[in-house]
């Protein structure tokens, strides 16, 4: 077992060394998708992320218990009390009812992860709506507790009884009771209170809703993490992740719920991982023009490729999304697949030296660019021999999710050669030299692929 790994923890805001509540195990809950659409390339890169977390673990020896929930109910379009349940409103966009839209998207995240080759029989998925009971007793101790209050929409949390609340975002929360626009605060007593279970409207009958000591109604987002996270990992549990969007309410509301209901640490390590950023900004499923991974397939990218783009900037730093920095991935990747697939061998003695500097970068809060960087030395390294670099890239693959072994060399290799020309092209629009451009164009089209200019401005080539 590795001696030492390492995590930025944004609960200390340090890189912590990791220490199991359980010698040799550790226990993860992935915030997981609010299905009512399908996810998005940045929605994916928590999942690539939490999934590489996994695999390192498995590789330093762990026994890991990861959970990634589904989120299938009280998700609000404002994040917070006051917007639309996701599903009932994704429901009339597409005239399935809610249930239907859930279980469609649940698949189709999970094919997803399968394609970027995160295999889902090693995690354990819940979802809100089977988990409603449960729900229902944490919202009871906290009221027994005395941590809660009723209002004419719901059962909020009283912040204000919770002196760590601020802690895990460092939240101004005068600043924020100050610059609180009035229809915000309707009966709420803090600004930063929140709903645990929400009644259903009187005059209109919800899709999904159950019974409660309170009235009929349905559970709000925050109190489903912490019911599923504490019943399949326990009250106290090592590693909790999201997204960075996730610190400042979700989660920060997730360990106010826990600990008040618990009297415990709730978990030890916040891991969370930054945007990625199209040319508008964060993506987002509530701008309609997201990228899904079908998107990039269509534009004949592999998914492989695209977690390959992912790994090459660390977890922690914002990745901007464009076509052109993809197709730039794609051709290392493709480079690499071809290394591989020239070269194969059925040797299993692998480099150690080049093996400890990889896990050396992968224990260090998960340096995934180091990893990769250490992955192509190896390869021009000339003093390794070719059958124990073959082997010890496949290694390195399986344990970062690249299955190296398997990859198939892209069938029309000639896509690269047009990558040239079209950036060729692209300069030769932005001088305005139109002529040139189109005979570009032309020489791309007798290689058999089209070019395609995007909306932001970059372009994509497609087989003809
Ligand atoms: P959701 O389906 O919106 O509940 O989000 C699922 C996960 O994706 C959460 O962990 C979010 O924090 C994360 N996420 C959302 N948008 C992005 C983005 N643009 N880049 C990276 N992660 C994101
Ligand atoms: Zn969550």
């Amino acid at each position: 077992m590795a001696t030492f790994i390492k995590l930025y923890n944004t609960k200390t805001r340090a890189v912590d060394v990791f220490i199991p509540i359980q010698k040799g195990e550790v226990s993860i809950y992935s915030c997981g998708p609010t299905v009512y659409h399908y996810a998005h390339i940045g929605n994916l890169r928590a999942y690539v992320f939490a999934d590489v977390l996994r695999r390192m673990f498995v590789h330093a020896g762990y026994t890991v218990n990861h959970v990634i929930n589904i989120t299938d109910v009280g998700h609000n379009t404002d994040d917070g009390d006051n917007g639309e349940d996701k599903m009932e409103k994704g429901s009339r966009r597409e005239g399935k009812s809610a249930w239907e839209l859930a279980l469609f998207y649940e698949e189709a995240f999970k094919k997803d992860l399968e394609m970027l080759s995160i295999d889902t029989s090693m995690y354990t998925f819940p979802r809100a709506t089977d988990n409603i009971p449960e729900q229902i007793a944490l919202i009871e101790v906290l009221e027994e507790k005395g941590y809660t209050y009723t209002t004419s929409d719901g059962i909020y949390f009283d912040t204000s009884k919770f002196p760590h609340y601020a802690d895990l975002a460092k939240l101004d929360i005068k600043g924020l009771q100050s610059g609180a626009r009035v229809e915000e605060n309707h009966d709420k007593k803090n600004i930063t209170d929140f709903a645990l279970w929400k009644f259903s409207p009187k005059n209109e009958k919800r899709q999904m809703e159950w019974d409660s000591p309170w009235g009929v109604g349905f559970p709000g987002w925050h109190i489903e993490c912490s019911a599923m996270s504490m019943k399949y990992l326990g009250d106290h549990f090592d590693i909790h992740t999201g997204g960075i969007d996730h610190i400042p309410v979700h989660h920060t509301n997730e360990i106010a719920q826990s600990e008040c209901a618990t009297g415990e640490t709730y978990v030890n390590y916040w891991m969370h991982v930054n945007f990625l950023n199209d040319n508008t900004g964060k993506m987002s499923k509530s701008h309609g023009d997201f990228l899904t991974l079908s998107s990039l397939m269509h534009q004949n990218h592999s998914p492989l490729a695209y977690k390959y783009f992912l790994l090459t900037t660390h977890y922690r730093k914002e990745v901007s999304f464009s076509y052109e920095a993809l197709l730039g991935a794609e051709v290392a990747y493709q480079k690499l697949v071809t290394w591989c697939s020239d070269h194969k061998t059925t040797t299993t003695v692998t480099n150690e030296t080049y093996l400890t500097e990889f896990e050396k970068a992968l224990y260090d809060d998960l340096a995934t660019p180091s990893c990769i960087a250490t992955m192509w030395k190896l390869i021009k390294d000339d003093t390794v021999s070719d059958a124990v670099t073959y082997a010890t890239i496949i290694e390195m693959g399986n344990i970062l999710g690249l299955p190296l072994h398997s990859a198939k060399k892209k069938e029309s290799e000639s896509i690269f050669k047009a990558f040239p020309l079209a950036d060729k092209r692209k300069l030769a629009k932005e001088a305005k030299d139109y002529a040139q451009a189109d005979e570009i164009r032309k020489e791309i089209e007798a290689m058999g692929f089209i070019i395609k200019d995007n909306p932001d401005g970059s372009y994509s080539i497609l087989e003809m």
